[in-house]
């Protein structure tokens, strides 16, 4: 499937030119602003207590499988190279449509660079269970669309309006936007 994308290689040359990886998509699905933000290294996760307690949670209950060293820009969480399958771990099952578009992004830079069919599935860590990610048109079509939005904000020279959404409850940026 990922092979007769007609967006394959425009995709490619677009994530490798902007230096595109998982969490663009991630925060994309969420939020021009944080997407817009996390683009312009414009981070301010290290004072956030929020993000400083997950970071160091992460830290402890998962360290990096020794599967994706050698992974140069991309970084799941672990890869089944010998099924070609690709995860990616969360803490809940929440925003699945973000956490989507991030590990099948990881499936389809694989698929393209290797000319293999990856699978992605989401490790969602408080229940333990596998989800997969169906690589199916309406991902592909939302991971291009993503990809065209990250375009148009890598050249935007001032951050994007943002309006209040459930997620700045918890965003490390609310601070910033005055959500908080
Ligand atoms: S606080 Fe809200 S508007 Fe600001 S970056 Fe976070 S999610 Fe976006």
């Amino acid at each position: 499937m990922i092979h007769n994308w007609k967006h394959a290689a425009d995709f490619y040359e677009r994530v490798d030119r902007l230096k595109l990886h998982g969490l663009h998509f991630q925060h994309i699905s969420l939020c021009e602003r944080r997407a817009w933000m996390y683009m312009h290294n414009i981070n301010f996760a290290q004072w956030y207590g929020r993000v400083q307690v997950g970071t160091v949670k992460h830290q402890i209950s998962h360290v990096r499988d020794h599967s994706v060293e050698g992974l140069f820009g991309l970084s799941p969480d672990r890869i089944d190279w010998k099924n070609c399958i690709v995860y990616e771990n969360k803490g809940t099952g929440g925003a699945v449509e973000a956490s989507n578009n991030q590990t099948a992004f990881y499936a389809v830079m694989l698929s393209i660079a290797t000319g293999k069919d990856w699978r992605a599935v989401t490790h969602v860590l408080s229940t333990r269970r596998n989800r997969e990610v169906l690589l199916d048109d309406e991902q592909m079509r939302n991971l291009w669309e993503s990809s065209d939005r990250l375009e148009i904000l890598a050249g935007m020279k001032k951050v994007p309006r943002a309006r209040c959404i459930p997620l700045c409850k918890t965003c490390s940026l609310s601070g910033f936007c005055g959500h908080n």
